[in-house]
C-alpha cells in the first residue's frame, strides 16, 4: 500500500522526520508531497524544500518526494496511493485535520486517512517554531537535522526582514520566551 505524505514542510524538522520514518515502516511505499501553495510566502523555494527532504530521508528507500498542487486526493489518486498519512500533535491538530479527513473523505471514498501521533519529544515542534527561534537567534540545532539548521541559519543571517517577508511571521508568545543564544551567533550578530 503507498502512503502520501503532504504537507508544507518549510522547512521538515525532526518531528516530519519522525513521521516519516515510522510510516515507512508501516506501509510499501511512502510519498513525501510538497504542497506548491499560492497564499503562503515560504522561506524556501519548493525545489530547496524537495532537496532538503531528499537528503533527510536518504536513508529510506521506500521513501519518495515529490511537490504537487491542487487538491491531495487528486494527487494520491494519480499516484495510486491509497492512504493519507497526518501527524497529530495536539488537540489544535485534531481539530483542524478531522475536519481535514472528513472533507477529503467527500470528495474520495478510496482515500483513507491515517493518523500517527507525534513522539513526545517533538509534540510543540513544527516549522514556524524553528523560524521563530532561528529568527531571534537561537539554537535550532536539537530540532532539524544538521544541513537543514545550515541552511536556516544562513537564511537568517542573509536575508533582511524586508526582503523575505516570512520573517515577519511570528509564534505568539515566543518571544517572551528566554532563549540561550550561541556566543558565535551573538558575535555575528554584531560584526
Ligand atoms: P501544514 O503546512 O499543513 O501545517 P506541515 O508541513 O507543517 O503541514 O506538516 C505536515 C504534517 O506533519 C501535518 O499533518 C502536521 O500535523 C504534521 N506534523 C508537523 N510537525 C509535527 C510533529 N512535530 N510531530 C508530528 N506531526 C507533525
Amino acid at each position: 500500500m503507498i502512503a502520501i505524505y503532504p504537507g508544507s514542510f518549510d522547512p521538515i524538522t525532526l518531528g516530519h522526520l519522525d513521521i516519516i520514518q515510522r510510516g515507512s515502516r508501516l506501509f510499501e511505499g511512502v510519498i513525501v508531497a510538497v504542497l506548491r501553495n499560492p497564499n503562503k510566502i515560504p522561506l524556501f523555494t519548493i525545489q530547496q524544500r524537495l532537496e532538503q527532504i531528499r537528503l533527510t530521508t536518504k536513508h529510506l528507500p521506500n521513501v519518495e518526494v515529490d511537490s504537487f498542487d491542487g487538491l491531495t486526493v487528486n494527487y494520491a489518486q494519480v499516484r495510486q496511493a491509497q492512504v493519507l498519512i497526518r501527524g497529530l500533535r495536539a488537540v489544535s491538530d485534531f481539530e483542524i485535520e478531522l475536519q481535514m479527513a472528513h472533507t477529503n473523505k467527500t470528495l474520495s471514498t478510496q482515500i483513507e486517512t491515517v493518523f500517527l501521533a507525534t513522539s513526545n519529544e517533538y509534540s510543540f515542534l513544527s516549522s514556524s517554531v524553528v523560524k521563530e527561534i532561528a529568527r531571534f537567534g537561537g539554537s535550532i540545532d536539537h530540532l532539524v537535522p544538521p544541513h537543514i539548521a545550515l541552511d536556516i541559519y544562513q537564511c537568517y543571517n542573509h536575508n533582511s526582514q524586508i526582503s523575505n517577508p516570512t520573517i515577519t511571521e511570528t509564534v505568539p508568545h515566543l518571544q517572551s520566551i528566554p532563549m540561550e543564544v550561541p556566543t558565535e551567533k551573538l558575535r555575528q550578530q554584531e560584526a
